[in-house]
């Protein structure tokens, strides 16, 4: 295919996607009824249902199931001095270029025509530097003392914290700690619907080591980001890693490998991984004592960093599927199951049956709902709609209570991907359930 139908194809699918997001209650445009603001989103019930399973099974896998890593949740303010003494004040900027003519900005480093105006053909400035932090004052006082910033990465609120972790739990190296939280970014040119936002969120691990174990660990932790972004299921053929020449890497960072995924606007980065040596706590002045031979020593740092929106956006985009069924086109989120926002979706044939109603709302509904939570109740148009509907939320199992269930206490239950259906004993339901929830 020609890279210019390649595009077309891709933007025709975001197009699909984002609709779809909004259609279905997933995502939203930030402040939407006053015009938008760029590079804001809100998460309706599915996006979020979506999001926490992301969160709960990174964070079962990186902190619960393992006996070294402690969690910590920090305030987004910080100090100033955090961000003076990260170099973040000074150097947390992209090369922004400014047409003359309409006065758009463009981040200098994503534009082709690093001369003409894309927009209006204007003439382009010279690059200058962009600080992306966005600065506010804490407290009524107007003088400098009072700035503080949205922070641009969760990553500082974990180091502040070291010494309280060490402190608190003696943990010895290797050790790791472990955040999910809002990180804020002024992006020149936020863009591709959750990709590049001006608020978004992220789940960071520092995990601290002997400076001789570094390498280990860099690898064990790449293994690690492998295996979840598979468990998760984001289509593997689609994700890449990529190592980042010395020249390119973030200033704090001694080696770095990019995930890069296949997005449909092209391969971009998903998350990072980077060794980061002993940069951050020799920037706050921190050690620790090794309580084997009371030395002191500078722990050194690796730190697997995923973004949890683009962790949603290649889940939304190795998801979506289409087909084709006598001339109807269906479009379907093939979630797993144990991602999807909601597990099953229960349904009474007829909703002016009461009967029917009844029995699906006690005997099924209520149990199932008691039991996974993520249940619907879903009585609104035919079946073949109630379908499409749970289809393009990714409801993987859509139960239907009708009239033989009065007497044979069994159920229709359709397959989201196949469409097959069966009869299940409304006793083994859970069970069914239970078995498919991978
Ligand atoms: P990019 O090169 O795409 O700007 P980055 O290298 O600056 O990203 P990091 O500073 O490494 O990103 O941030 C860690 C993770 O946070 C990224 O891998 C990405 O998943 C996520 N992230 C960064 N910036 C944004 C953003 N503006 N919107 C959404 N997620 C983001």
């Amino acid at each position: 295919m020609s890279k210019e139908n390649e595009k077309k194809e891709g933007s025709e699918l975001m197009e699909k996607i984002v609709s779809l997001c909004k259609r279905r209650g997933f995502i939203f445009p930030g402040s939407e009824i006053y015009g938008g603001l760029a590079g804001t989103w809100d998460w309706g019930h599915f996006g979020l249902a979506l999001k926490n399973n992301v969160k709960a099974s990174w964070w079962k896998k990186f902190v619960d199931s393992r006996r070294d890593m402690y969690g910590i949740d920090a305030a987004i303010l910080m100090r100033q001095e955090v961000w003076q003494a990260t170099g973040h004040a000074e150097h947390f900027a992209d090369p922004m270029v400014e047409c003359d003519k309409c006065h758009k900005r463009f981040r200098a480093d994503q534009i082709e025509d690093k001369v003409k105006c894309a927009d209006c053909g204007g003439k382009l400035s010279e690059a200058r530097q962009f600080n992306m932090m966005f600065q506010t004052k804490v407290g009524a006082s107007e003088d400098s003392s009072s700035i503080s910033y949205l922070r641009p990465e969760t990553a500082q609120g974990v180091f502040v914290n070291f010494k309280n972790t060490v402190d608190a739990f003696h943990p010895k190296l290797p050790f790791g700690m472990a955040q999910i939280g809002k990180a804020f970014r002024n992006e020149i040119t936020p863009r591709d619907f959750i990709f590049r936002q001006r608020e978004f969120e992220q789940m960071e691990i520092e995990y601290f080591v002997r400076p001789e174990d570094w390498e280990r660990y860099f690898e064990f932790f790449k293994d690690e980001m492998f295996e979840w972004i598979e468990e998760i299921g984001i289509d593997m053929t689609k994700v890449h890693d990529i190592e980042i020449a010395a020249e390119d890497r973030a200033h704090y960072s001694s080696r770095t490998v990019d995930f890069e995924f296949e997005y449909p606007f092209g391969q971009k980065e998903l998350f990072g991984l980077a060794y980061r040596s002993d940069f951050d706590l020799k920037t706050h002045k921190l050690d620790y004592i090794d309580e084997e031979n009371s030395k002191k020593i500078i722990p050194h740092v690796i730190e697997p960093s995923f973004g949890l929106d683009r962790a949603v956006l290649a889940l939304l985009t190795s998801a979506y599927a289409e087909d084709e069924k006598d001339g109807e086109v269906r479009s379907y989120l093939k979630f797993k199951p144990s991602m999807a926002p909601v597990i099953c979706a229960v349904s009474p044939l007829l909703k002016n049956k009461p009967e029917l109603v009844e029995y699906a709302n006690t005997k099924v509904f209520a149990p199932l709902k008691a039991e996974f939570g993520r249940v619907a109740w879903d009585d609104n148009g035919n079946i073949g709609k109630r379908y499409r509907r749970q289809d393009e939320i990714g409801t993987p199992f859509c139960i239907v209570v009708d009239f033989e269930t009065l007497t044979d206490n069994e159920v229709t239950v359709r397959d989201r991907d196949t469409g097959a259906q069966e009869r299940v004993k409304v006793e083994a339901l859970k069970d069914y359930i239970k078995n498919r929830l991978v």
